[in-house]
């Protein structure tokens, strides 16, 4: 088995920085050893990697993928291929992604396409959690299934999406207290789907069609109604471990600092878009060029404070993870599908490849500690979906997935910049990073390093997770 010795770096982990070297032997780390010990204890690899001046961190860890899905009459432009790709390109080595299952299917059939779509194609390694579209008696019972035998220990139900994925309150009650029971994770698309849709239609109906819209028929009184109600819930089903996934407004955060400060295990994660794209700089944009950024939840006005709200959740742990959702169309025959119509418009935004950059940037304008950032992106969310310390950390024994960050280089994001995801686009189109994706090791394997792709699709495996490690 290879060896390989990262010297010279400084490691940085969720609880601070040490001067180091790193050695991986095979697919894990074997030891962090402090400076001189290399030589005084006569260690030799095959490969060593110099990180002088550089940070050694944690491989990310994207907790929100859709790579592949069908949505609204089209499917993500990103294959596990195409996106594991991306998102090694962008410093992250393990993604879960969602399997979909839809009312009146089986789960396990839903589990095995899913199963099919990503074994042999995926560069990083991949889990998945399940969605539970319809619950019912057959489903409740491949939930309790999966926890036990297929490494799946956390379900997305929504609470938007009516006649798709909706779960109404009775069955989002029945699959929290099955939850309860197994010790799965609820994680929760926190939005009153039912109003919305007369929202939605009522704007139709007075020709407001363009993409914009998208955003103002989605009030963020909305999202903060669904996640009070989804809390509420989780408390009646036992306290089960509830997960709010892409929370975009105030209204919602303060119900998950409430909820945590009464001591519920309620917990929630945002997205870059959240953090950096607004309904006036991007949705509002002229003509049809908005529907770029219609992802749901939506983005929110400049105008009240969500996003400074954000930032200062993520600083203060109400926010416990940075996932990006990512869900990429193509301008060009995709996101089309909704011209002269917001609402046919396909939900997402492709950012696999930029969230450790784009949160880095935080870490530069001083919104978050270095230390924060590796939690925020690589160690909770492996701690919150059971796969610590295989995943999300430096240390002896877990998986040598590493990124190695050059903070002395610079990223320009952008199609004609640093862009390797399926899609014709960047919603981050000419976004500057003070910092860059200098080496990516994704089990011992060099994967990205001096600007090129190294890796291959089929070495990312199969994830099997365990319970949730973050419980209170
Ligand atoms: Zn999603």
């Amino acid at each position: 088995m290879a060896r390989t010795l990262i010297t010279n770096g400084t490691i940085v982990s969720a609880t601070g920085r040490t001067a180091g070297d790193v050695l991986v032997d095979g697919e894990t780390i074997a030891a962090i050893l402090a400076p001189g010990q290399v030589e005084a204890l006569g260690i030799t690899a095959d490969r060593t990697i110099d990180a002088t001046g550089k940070y050694v961190v944690p491989g990310g860890v994207d907790v929100h993928t859709h790579m592949e899905l069908p949505f609204g009459g089209t499917t993500a432009s990103d294959t596990f291929e195409t996106g594991t790709r991306a998102a090694a390109w962008g410093g992250v080595t393990t993604i879960v992604d969602f399997a979909v299952q839809q009312a009146g299917q089986n789960v396990y059939d839903c589990l095995s396409q899913w199963h099919a779509k990503a074994e042999g194609s995926c560069a990083v390694d991949y889990g998945f959690h399940q969605i539970i579209g319809g619950v019912d008696e057959e489903s409740l019972k491949a939930m309790t299934y999966l926890v036990d035998h297929e490494g799946i220990t956390s379900f997305k139900l929504f609470m938007a999406y009516p006649g798709v994925y909706y779960a109404d309150d009775g069955q989002i009650l029945r699959a929290m207290q099955n939850a309860s029971e197994s010790g799965a994770v609820i994680m929760m698309h926190a939005e009153n789907g039912i109003a919305i849709d007369v929202l939605v239609a009522q704007a139709i109906a007075r020709g407001e069609t363009d993409p914009m819209y998208h955003s103002l028929t989605r009030p963020a009184e909305l999202e903060g109604e669904a996640t009070h109600r989804a809390i509420q819930l989780a408390k009646v089903a036992g306290d089960v471990p509830l997960y709010i996934v892409h929370m975009s407004a105030s209204e919602a955060l303060e119900e998950v600092a409430e909820a945590q400060h009464r001591g519920q295990n309620v917990f929630a994660e945002t997205c870059p878009q959240y953090l950096y794209l607004t309904l006036e700089d991007q949705l509002m944009q002229p003509g049809f060029e908005g529907a770029k950024w219609v992802c749901s939840t939506p983005l929110r006005t400049k105008h009240e404070h969500h996003q400074s709200d954000l930032w200062k959740g993520l600083r203060t742990n109400e926010l416990a993870v940075v996932s990006t959702d990512h869900c990429p169309f193509c301008f060009k025959d995709q996101k089309e599908l909704g011209l002269g119509n917001f609402s046919k418009i396909p939900n997402g935004i492709g950012g696999v490849e930029h969230r450790m950059e784009l949160i880095y940037q935080g870490v530069v304008t001083g919104e978050l500690t270095l230390e924060r950032w590796v939690e925020t992106c690589s160690t909770t969310p492996a701690r919150m979906f059971g796969m610590y310390p295989r995943k999300g950390v430096i240390a002896p024994g877990s998986d040598a997935d590493i990124l190695i960050w050059d903070p002395g280089a610079t990223t320009t994001i952008g199609v004609e910049h640093k862009h390797h995801m399926n899609m014709d686009h960047s919603a981050y189109e000419g976004f500057q990073i003070d910092g860059k994706v200098d080496t990516v090791m994704s089990r011992g394997r060099v994967i990205v390093e001096h600007d090129t792709y190294t890796g291959a699709p089929g070495h990312g495996r199969f994830v099997e997770r365990g319970l949730s490690q973050y419980l209170r």
